[in-house]
């Protein structure tokens, strides 16, 4: 399985005596595109940092590509999330001084990618999303909502991820850059044969995907024992 959770549990300290995620059992196949819908506050994006290794459960077992995160060391976490998960946020995260191509290599220097073959690579991955080459020198700050978001999404690939996790990624593009943007998704995590598992409240995305489900059918936090 590229995701099996099985009695997991999760508060955040600053309030312990309220469960936001309680999930039984749940899994992704690999190669499976997922979409996660839900209401705002709801608990997708705790449940994103929980599968990428940026929070721990209480309880449970995350298994992440066949891994345990909830065994792992912090550094062994973050070493692993470098080198197989890739993360495209709703803010996208860039650095905004930086251009796309330092951005990009940044988080290549986080990962074992192998730095001889790394300028081409990066060259076919923004050629792949439509970064001009004279954009690509531009601090991201300069580029448009769409292109940075394509940004977003090469460095979410740079480091060649199994798992790709995003949250709400598309909430600030108009109809048109939205559908734009979430078929070139899907074309690269499929020519990839890359496990997505992406998050939204906005379920008229829902039709890119092959499996859609909701957030309160997987976690019950309320549930009577
Ligand atoms: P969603 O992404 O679906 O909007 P979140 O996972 O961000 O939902 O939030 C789920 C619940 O956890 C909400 O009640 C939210 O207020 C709470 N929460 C989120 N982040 C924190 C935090 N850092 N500390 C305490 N509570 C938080
Ligand atoms: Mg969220």
């Amino acid at each position: 399985m590229a995701i099996h959770l099985q009695n997991v549990s999760f508060a955040y300290p600053k309030a312990p005596q309220k469960k936001v995620l309680d999930i039984q059992h749940w899994s992704v196949a690999p190669g499976e595109q997922v979409f996660i819908h839900g209401p705002s506050g709801g608990g997708k994006s705790t449940l994103l940092n929980l599968l990428s290794g940026i929070l721990q459960a209480d309880h449970g077992e995350v298994s992440v590509l066949g891994e345990r995160l909830d065994q792992m060391s912090n550094r062994r976490r973050d070493r692993f999330r470098a080198n197989h998960i890739g993360c495209v946020f709703q803010q996208f995260n860039l650095i905004p001084y930086l251009d796309a191509i330092d951005n990009i290599r940044l988080a290549a220097h986080f990962a074992a990618t192998k730095q001889a073959t790394l300028n081409q690579e990066m060259g076919e991955l923004l050629s792949a999303l439509g970064i001009a080459p004279s954009d690509r020198c531009k601090p991201t700050a300069q580029l448009s909502i769409g292109q940075q978001q394509r940004v977003a999404i090469a460095r979410a690939l740079i480091n060649k991820p199994q798992l790709l996790i995003a949250d709400e990624p598309s909430s600030s593009l108009d109809q048109h850059n939205r559908d734009a943007f979430i078929t070139l998704l899907m074309s690269l995590v499929k020519e990839h044969e890359i496990t997505l598992l992406f998050v939204s409240h906005d379920l008229s995305l829902s039709h890119h995907f092959g499996r859609v489900e909701a957030l309160s059918d997987i976690n019950t936090p309320d549930r009577m024992y």
